[in-house]
Parts: C-alpha cells; sequence; structure tokens
C-alpha cells in the first residue's frame, strides 16, 4: 500500500497528536490578517504556504552561493552545483528514487507531464495506438496526451468514476487493450480529494506490459511517496504545493526509460560534445535540463523536503483525517451545501456546491471573511462536465490548517447563506 493511500486510512488510535499551532509558527504568511481578520488560508491544492526553513535558505542561497551551475571550475560555481545537486539528492530521497540520476528537475508537475509526453510518448505512440487516462485528470495530464495522440492519430481512452468520485476499476481490464501503450492516472485528485489506488492501476497495466505515469503534484504535500514501492515509470510533483518555491518541479523516470528518451529540449547543459555534424548527449539527469536551470528553485525544494521530513507523518495522517471529517460533518450542516467528491480514501479536500449561490459568489463572501478559498473548474472540466455542475468552491488543508480553520469557513458559509438565501 503506498504512503498517501495508507495515511488515509482510519486509525485507531495513535500515540502522538500532531502540533499544527507548532507547525504555523514556522509559516510567517499563515500570520497575515486579511480583510481586517486573521487569515484562514485554505486554498492549498493550488498552492502551500512557505516555512521560514525554505524562505531562508533562497535568501541564503543568493547572499552565498550564487553562481551558474556544473561550469566553473571556481569554488563559488562549485558550491552552487553542490547545492542544487542537494536539492536533487533530497527530493530522490522523499520520493524514494532509487538513485539521484533518476530526478528531472523541471518546472511542474505540468511540464513533466510534457516531457514524458514529448518524447517517450513519441518514441512509444503510433496511428491506431491507445493511451488511458482517468476520469479526474487535471488538465496537465489531459491535453499532453490528447495533442500526442492527435499528432499521431491515437486514441485518447478513460477509466470511468462513479458518482462519489472515484475510479470504477471493474472496468480497467478491458481498457488496458493490446493496442495501450501508455497509462496516466492521478495519485490524488486535486478537485476531489480522491486518492486513487495507483498501486492496483500499476499492477495491472504492467502484467500488460505498459508503463504508467502517475501524476502526483496533490500526493507528495501529504507525505513522502515511495516510488520504487509504487513500481510507476514516471512521476511527476510540484515544488509549490509541497511548500517550496514556484517554477521547480520533478520528474521521476525509471533508469532504463530515461536512458532510452530522447532529450526533451536542446541547449547547453544537455551535451556531452556538439559539432555542426553531431551532438552526443550528457548523461542523466543532465540530458534533460538544457539551459541554466532553476537553481535557487532546486535548493528551495531541498530546503522544503527537509522540512517535511522532520515531521511525524503519521500524527500528520491522523491530523489530515480529523481535519477531513470534522470539515465534512460541519459543513454539511450548511442547508443546500451538496459535497462533490465522496471517495472512502481522501486528502483533507472538501469540495463543494450551494445551492442558489454560485461558487465565485461562495468564494467573494468568504474572501470579505478572511477565508481564501478556490472557486471554479479547478483544471478539471471534465470532473464538471460528470456532475453536470460549472464549478465549486473548494477548501484544500494541509497539515497546517485546524479545526478553527475550519470553524471560520463554516461561520462565513453561513455568512454566504444569508447574503444568498434558498
Ligand atoms: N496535477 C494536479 C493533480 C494538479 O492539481 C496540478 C495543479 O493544480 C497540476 C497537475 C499542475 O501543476 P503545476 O501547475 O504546478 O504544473
Amino acid at each position: 500500500m503506498d504512503t498517501v493511500t495508507q495515511r488515509v486510512e482510519p486509525v485507531a488510535t495513535g500515540p502522538k497528536t500532531f502540533d499544527a499551532e507548532r507547525a504555523r509558527a514556522d509559516f510567517p504568511l499563515l500570520s497575515r490578517s486579511m480583510r481586517g481578520k486573521s487569515l484562514v488560508y485554505l486554498d492549498n491544492a493550488a498552492t502551500s504556504q512557505k516555512p521560514r526553513h525554505v524562505i531562508d535558505a533562497i535568501h541564503r542561497y543568493y547572499e552565498t552561493l550564487n553562481a551558474n551551475v556544473h561550469r566553473g571550475v571556481y569554488q563559488l560555481s562549485e558550491e552552487a552545483t553542490s547545492a542544487y545537486e542537494w536539492g536533487r539528492a533530497m527530493t530522490a530521497r522523499y520520493l524514494n528514487a532509487p538513485s539521484p540520476a533518476e530526478i528531472v528537475f523541471v518546472r511542474g508537475a505540468t511540464e513533466a507531464v510534457n516531457l514524458v509526453a514529448a518524447t517517450f510518448g513519441r518514441q512509444r505512440v503510433g496511428p491506431g495506438d491507445e493511451v488511458l487516462v482517468s476520469a479526474m485528470e487535471h488538465h496537465s495530464n489531459i491535453v499532453p496526451w490528447q495533442m500526442l495522440c492527435d499528432e499521431r492519430g491515437a486514441k485518447l481512452r478513460v477509466i470511468p468514476m462513479n458518482e462519489r468520485g472515484e475510479l470504477v476499476l471493474d472496468r480497467l481490464p478491458d481498457l488496458l487493450t493490446p493496442r495501450t501503450r501508455i497509462v496516466a492516472v492521478v495519485h490524488v485528485s486535486n478537485s476531489l480529494g480522491t486518492v486513487n489506488p495507483v498501486r492496483e492501476i500499476i499492477r495491472e497495466a504492467h502484467a500488460r506490459d505498459i508503463p504508467v505515469v502517475i501524476d502526483g503534484a496533490q500526493a507528495a504535500p501529504h507525505g513522502p511517496v515511495d516510488v520504487q514501492a509504487l513500481d510507476c515509470d514516471f512521476y511527476a510533483v510540484s515544488g509549490h504545493k509541497m511548500f517550496g518555491p514556484t517554477g521547480i518541479g520533478v520528474l521521476f523516470g525509471k533508469r532504463a526509460l530515461l536512458d532510452e528518451m530522447p532529450p526533451y529540449q536542446g541547449g547547453g547543459e544537455m551535451i556531452r560534445s556538439v559539432t555542426f555534424e553531431k551532438t552526443l548527449y550528457a548523461p542523466l539527469p543532465m540530458k534533460f535540463e538544457a539551459g541554466t536551470p532553476n537553481i535557487e528553485g532546486a535548493v528551495g525544494l531541498g530546503a522544503a523536503v527537509d522540512y517535511l521530513r522532520q515531521l511525524d507523518w503519521e500524527a500528520v495522517a491522523r491530523h489530515e483525517a480529523d481535519l477531513l471529517a470534522y470539515a465534512t460533518e460541519a459543513v454539511s450542516d450548511i442547508p443546500g451545501l451538496h459535497i462533490v467528491g465522496t471517495a472512502a480514501r481522501k486528502t483533507p479536500v472538501v469540495s463543494f456546491t450551494l445551492e442558489g449561490a454560485h461558487p465565485h459568489d461562495i468564494g467573494t463572501v468568504l474572501d470579505q471573511e478572511g477565508v481564501a478559498v478556490r472557486t471554479g473548474h479547478h483544471c478539471t472540466q471534465p470532473v464538471m462536465d460528470f456532475f453536470g455542475i460549472p464549478a465549486t468552491a473548494r477548501a484544500s488543508m494541509a497539515f497546517y490548517n485546524t479545526r478553527d480553520d475550519v470553524d471560520r469557513l463554516v461561520a462565513g458559509l453561513h455568512r454566504v447563506r444569508e447574503v444568498f438565501p434558498r
């Protein structure tokens, strides 16, 4: 069972409780006021706040280490290179990748999927072939595959979901056909919170020699991931959703596959030698990192992982499960509120609609109360189409959220109900 799945199993009793108040103190932005009230930040699935550890690491990098990496023979460049590679090594450990060489720095989960589709996808997918995604993918795990299928004359197929927002895996054996070349599935849905049984999907696909790409953007913020236990071929994450900086993310890929793949982009840093006749590419992971990389991003992501690694994740799991249960029950008392996404296994995400109030109106009234939630389709339009709604309001929580935050959300929703009576 993978870490995230394990995490949301009901926990009977546990010795330690997670001290969310103490964790909050590590995140300077959480002490801000908004609209004259203390900020309640419930948009963690869009981006998370950053601990001082990350902010300081980036600050320190520019004050003491800044130089271009992998090129200089002078000490400062060597130190910058070490800091950059430290970020890679830390991330490799967080994902339990066998080697840092299998960790490719990218801009985020979106670029990670695009990289795989444009290289591995082009190698594997031809006319009449199929790429299998799920009904609850973020657009970033649909559109790159759709572009590939259009280019190659291939077909995009979809694992369906049920009314609770769970994948219907009974259909999987039929959907994995002799033409399926790649399966690409989200680990945790950003709009529903569903934790998908990706291990099972990977096992089924591998039984037919089909490689699997996992979009882990919403899983990694809720605990360390074990790509070896999952046995996924590729795993994509975004640094900014896991308490690190924006503009940095990671693609894990199995070495044998990455070795066989052509480069994604050409330029400096990704070569061994260049003549006008022929270019020889650099070894992994540099082959996929053309140009000056996001050095500060790698350092910041390393610091984020360094911070995350010292948390007691079992205690965090109990805390997040408590937040989800508490919030689910509390919002259910609001007249006319419908939760969208009621899977048995969820991260602390509550997506909902409210009769008589458009989600954008809900968001605007909550903002007046100092409560930040996301409203819209959350880059999952097919999910909205499935439920026959244009949008939801979504409260997405992280380990630093508390029951008090949920109480403020509920008070805000009662205010919405007053402003927009049913
Ligand atoms: N996948 C999922 C499930 C997401 O929630 C997101 C962002 O919301 C992405 C992919 C894309 O991440 P990014 O915009 O950081 O590339």
